[in-house]
């Protein structure tokens, strides 16, 4: 295979951005915009050793899950990579990554999951959005989202993942930033002011928050957005987020009111939480809920465990358990997240979940260590990076009846779930969880038990 090459090949999978692949010579070719099942013509663009990239040229036979994408900017936009596939297309996808993953790096031959977890309505599904603000070449304010791997803003209020208020919400910051001559935020020189506007929506409360990312600490005539946006129904809490550094990360450390209260609040099941602008909610409630009742379900307490719950966030897994167990105790790395937890506990009357701050691989070792703490049902739910060996080294020196691995990211799951095979766990029940329809994303919960 070589550049300028126009290839036949039918599309079997899908990359980490959402690129079709096929397989021909050995190469596998990866070619954006074709779907699972489609045959297609390419040029190819460029070869490495094992992998090559090819520009779709033609759908010579469309795939029977191609679909008409139900946003007109799908296609640009990162935000989503599957909507051109059927949603059990997608589904089938993502089962077929955690086996994939779980058999490969894993080493597993059993892979004992339940039928993926699915959506009923897989849209307009997402709590939070955080909308770029920029200027277009005319010198107009635009906001969207950011085009696949650029810094180039498609403008795009009505996000179909997202709930209806984003655009009440859009068009109000928009004016308002036209009506006091309030700059955009420009990366490439750092002046200006309004980066982003992050909106988190309550499902069940129906709580609006609005958070402006500034590049300063001051909005001028901040009252007059506020008395804007107030005309939405739901509105709770507008806050300034200073981020004064050239940087891509979105939001600085440091929030100041503007109008209403600094966060809202929302339910997962009967359980109420705080969340404020900078800590970690997921973003699915529908999803989060069904995900959370099989946390529980693996978890199969009677009331009599002592359980851990490290990356616990606000507590969310943690709360959700406590009434079940004889004893919970969280662990998070973001102080703001675990002063909520404790406000959630407290807020639903639950007494017997207690929360540290620091790196689960830290803290859990040197409370075995000092304290010889023990559990008799571990939960982790960590970052796509996945879990320390340290930790898991801990873990097992705990020795716990059961393990509940909860994970956004398949290939550090089955990394970790290894890790812990050779060491006396096994995976005996899991399911995956389609917390993010319409991209590669997918969530996992497993249930590991101790070997007798
Ligand atoms: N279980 C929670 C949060 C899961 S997200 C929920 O379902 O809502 C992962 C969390 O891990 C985030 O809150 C993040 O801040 C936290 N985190 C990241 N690295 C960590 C570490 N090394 N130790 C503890 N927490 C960490």
């Amino acid at each position: 295979m070589k550049k300028d090459d126009l290839i036949q090949v039918k599309i079997e999978d899908m990359g980490a951005d959402g690129a079709g692949i096929g397989k021909m010579d050995g190469f596998a070719v990866f070619i954006k915009d074709a779907v699972i099942g489609d045959e297609v013509e390419a040029k190819v663009m460029k070869v490495k050793k094992t992998y090559a990239y090819a520009r779709l040229t033609q759908v010579l036979t469309p795939s029977p899950w191609r679909v008409e994408a139900p946003c007109p900017v799908a296609r640009r936009c990162g935000g989503c990579q599957l909507q051109a596939m059927a949603y059990e297309e997608q589904l089938r996808f993502k089962e077929n990554k955690i086996e994939n993953n779980l058999r490969r790096i894993g080493g597993m031959e059993e892979i004992p999951f339940e039928p993926i977890c699915g959506m009923e309505h897989p849209l307009g599904y997402r709590n939070k959005a955080q909308f770029p603000v920029g200027t277009d070449k005319n010198g107009r304010i635009i906001t969207g989202f950011y085009a696949g791997r650029t810094h180039s803003i498609i403008e795009n209020r009505k996000c179909l993942l997202g709930v209806p208020e984003n655009e009440k919400v859009l068009d109000a910051v928009v004016e308002f930033m036209e009506e006091e001559h309030i700059p955009a935020y420009d990366e490439t020189t750092g002046r200006g002011l309004v980066r982003h506007v992050l909106i988190r929506y309550g499902f069940t409360t129906g709580e609006l928050m609005v958070c402006l990312v500034i590049n300063g600490r001051k909005l001028r005539h901040g009252e007059r957005l506020a008395e804007k946006l107030a005309a939405i129904p739901g509105m709770t809490s507008l806050t300034l987020n200073v981020n004064t550094q050239r940087t891509n990360v979105i939001l600085g450390r440091e929030i100041l009111p503007v109008w209403g209260r600094e966060y809202i609040e929302d339910y997962i099941g009967d359980i109420r939480y705080r969340i404020s602008p900078l800590s970690f909610f997921q973003v699915n409630p529908v999803q989060t809920r069904k995900l959370y009742e099989k946390v529980l379900e693996y978890a199969a307490l009677t009331g009599e465990e002592t359980v851990w719950d490290l990356y616990c966030g606000i507590g969310t897994i943690s709360l959700f358990l406590a009434r079940q167990a004889k004893r919970v105790c969280g662990v998070e790395i973001v102080p703001a997240a675990i002063e909520d937890a404790r406000e959630n506990a407290r807020m639903n009357g639950i007494t017997n979940a207690e929360f540290f701050v620091g790196k689960a691989e830290e803290v859990l070792p040197a409370k075995y260590a000092q304290e010889g703490v023990t559990a008799d049902v571990i939960v982790v739910d960590p970052p796509r990076k996945g879990c320390e060996s340290s930790l898991l080294d801990t873990i097992v020196q705990m020795n716990p009846q059961r393990v509940v691995y909860v994970s956004c990211d398949s290939a550090t799951l089955a990394r970790d779930l290894k890790y812990l095979k050779e060491r006396g766990y096994e995976l005996v029940r899991g399911q995956g969880v389609d917390q993010f329809p319409m991209s590669v994303h997918v969530e996992a919960v497993t249930c590991l038990q101790r070997v007798e």
